[in-house]
C-alpha cells in the first residue's frame, strides 16, 4: 500500500497533481519549475545507543521544499517505510497547503526510518535528540519549524524543543509546534486537523444541498486526525458507520458510539475488540457505501483499482496524499467530489501557525479564539477553492493547486531571484 511496497512514487504523484493545475495557469515554464522543485533535501545517518548497549544507525530526512512565502514548515514522521521520495512529496504538499490557506510559511517535512512500536521511550528520545542536533543549522523559528506527523506526538516535540534550546542557550518555544500546552503549545492544536476536516465537510455538504444530520461517514485511520474528525462529525449530527485502523475495521449501520470507541482505543491502543460494532474486513472499508469517506491514515490508499468501487458522495482527505492521480480521474468521471488534502487537512498547520504566533508574541489565546480563527480561515479557503473550481469547471484538487501555485509564483516574482 505504501510507496515502497507497490512502486508508486509519491513525489511523482504530487508532481502530477502540480502539472495538472499548472497547465491551466499559463505561467512561465522556468517560474513554474522554481515553484515545483524542492529547495533542499537532507539525508542523515543517525547513530543511536539502544537500551541493550548496541549501536544502530537510523536514516533520517529533512526536506525544505520552499521558503518563498515564509519559513519552511512541516511535520516529522517516524515510520519503517518512510523514504526520501515520500518526504519530498509531503514537503511539497506543505508548501501548497500553506499557500491555499494563506498562512505565511513555506513547506518542509522530516522523517526517520524506524519502527517506534519496537523502540523504548528512551531510545526514541535519543533518536529525536540526535535528529534535532544534526539539523541545528537548518531548523529554527525563522528558518524551518517542525511539528508532529505519523507516530510523533507532543512528547517528541518537547524533546526537539529542549534539544534546540540547549544548543541555542535560550528557551526557544517557537522552534516546533504541536508542543504540550503547558510548555507553549496552543489550545485546540491536537484537534485542529480533524476540526478542519469537519469545516470542509460542512462546506461541501452545504454546496451539495445535503444536511449534516444523518450523513453516513466512513473513516480510515483512528489516530490524531481520524479519531477527532469522527468525534466532531458525530457531534455535528453525522453517523459514523465504519472506522478502520491498522489492525482492523468496525461497522455499525446506526452509527458507532465514538466517545465509547475513543475510550476503548485509549485503553487498548486499537479499535479492534470494541464490542459496540461488528468487525469489518479492512479491505472493504474504503468501498463501504456512505455519504462521506474520510481517509485519515496514510498515502496511496485510493488507487485505480478501488476508485471504481467507492460508493461515497464525496471524499474528505484527512490524510496527506491518500488518492493517486489515476484514482482522481476515475472519481471525477464518476461524479465523486474530493476535498483535497492540501485544503481538507490544513487545519493542523493553521493552528500550528497560531501556536508559533502565540509563542512569539508571548500571549496565549483561549480555545474559543483559536477555533474561531480556524473556522474563519477554513471557510474562507474552502470558498476560494470552490470558486476557482466552478470558474474553471475543474476538480477541487486542481483548483486548490491553481490557487496555491499562483500565490507562490506571485511572491517569487515580487521578491525576484537572488544571485
Ligand atoms: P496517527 O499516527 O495519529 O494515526 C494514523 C492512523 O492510521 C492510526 O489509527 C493507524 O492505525 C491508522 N493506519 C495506519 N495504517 C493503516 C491501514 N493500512 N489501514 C487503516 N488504518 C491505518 O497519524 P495522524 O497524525 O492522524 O496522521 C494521519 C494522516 O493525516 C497522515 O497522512 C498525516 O500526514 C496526515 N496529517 C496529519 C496532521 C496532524 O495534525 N496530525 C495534519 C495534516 C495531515
Amino acid at each position: 500500500m505504501r510507496s515502497a511496497d507497490i512502486q508508486i512514487s509519491t513525489f511523482e504523484n504530487a508532481m502530477k497533481q502540480f502539472d495538472d493545475a499548472a497547465k491551466l495557469l499559463h505561467l512561465d515554464k522556468g517560474l513554474l519549475e522554481v515553484v515545483k522543485r524542492p529547495r533542499r533535501s537532507i539525508i542523515l545517518g543517525l547513530p543511536v545507543t539502544m537500551d541493550d548497549g548496541s549501536l544502530r544507525i537510523f536514516e533520517g530526512y529533512r526536506v525544505q521544499h520552499s521558503i518563498i512565502r515564509g519559513p519552511a514548515k512541516g511535520g516529522i514522521r517516524y515510520h519503517p517505510d518512510t523514504n526520501l521520495d515520500e518526504v519530498q512529496a509531503l514537503a511539497a504538499w506543505m508548501t501548497f497547503k500553506c499557500a491555499v490557506v494563506g498562512i505565511p510559511f513555506g513547506g518542509a517535512k522530516g522523517g526517520v526510518k524506524c519502527d517506534p512500536s519496537k523502540m523504548s521511550k528512551n531510545e526514541l528520545e535519543r533518536l529525536t535528540r540526535r535528529y534535532t542536533a544534526e539539523l541545528m543549522d537548518v531548523i529554527g523559528p525563522d528558518r524551518d519549524i517542525p511539528a508532529p506527523d505519523v507516530n510523533t506526538d507532543q512528547q517528541v516535540m518537547a524533546w526537539v524543543m529542549d534539544t534546540y534550546s540547549m544548543h541555542m542557550r535560550t528557551t526557544e518555544t517557537a522552534v516546533v509546534t504541536g508542543k504540550p500546552v503547558i510548555m507553549g503549545g496552543s489550545l485546540g492544536r491536537r484537534e485542529a486537523t480533524g476540526r478542519g476536516v469537519l469545516y470542509c465537510v460542512r462546506g461541501m455538504a452545504n454546496h451539495l444541498g445535503l444536511s449534516m444530520e444523518g450523513l453516513d461517514i466512513v473513516v480510515q485511520g483512528f489516530g490524531n486526525v481520524g479519531s477527532v474528525a469522527a468525534d466532531l462529525l458525530a457531534k455535528d449530527g453525522c453517523k459514523v458507520i465504519a472506522v478502520g485502523d491498522v489492525n482492523g475495521a468496525l461497522y455499525k449501520k446506526d452509527g458507532i458510539n465514538i466517545p465509547a470507541l475513543l475510550a476503548h482505543t485509549a485503553k487498548n491502543r486499537t479499535i479492534v475488540g470494541f464490542k459496540g460494532a461488528v468487525p469489518l474486513d479492512l479491505d472493504e472499508l474504503l468501498t463501504t457505501k456512505c455519504d462521506v469517506l474520510v481517509p485519515a491514515a496514510l498515502e496511496n490508499v485510493i488507487t485505480a483499482k478501488n476508485a471504481k468501487h467507492i460508493k461515497a458522495k464525496f471524499i474528505a482527505e484527512g490524510a496527506n496524499g491518500p488518492s493517486v492521480p489515476e484514482a482522481d480521474k476515475i472519481l471525477a468521471k464518476r461524479g465523486i467530489y474530493v476535498i483535497p488534502d492540501i485544503l481538507c487537512n490544513a487545519g493542523g498547520v493553521t493552528v500550528s501557525y497560531f501556536e508559533w504566533v502565540q509563542n512569539r508574541i508571548g500571549l496565549y489565546w483561549d480555545e474559543e479564539e483559536v477555533n474561531r480563527r480556524l473556522e474563519q480561515i477554513m471557510n474562507r479557503s474552502f470558498g476560494e477553492v470552490l470558486a476557482v473550481a466552478l470558474e474553471y469547471k475543474t476538480t477541487l484538487r486542481v483548483a486548490a493547486f491553481m490557487l496555491a501555485i499562483r500565490r507562490v509564483a506571485d511572491v517569487i516574482q515580487l521578491r525576484g531571484l537572488y544571485a
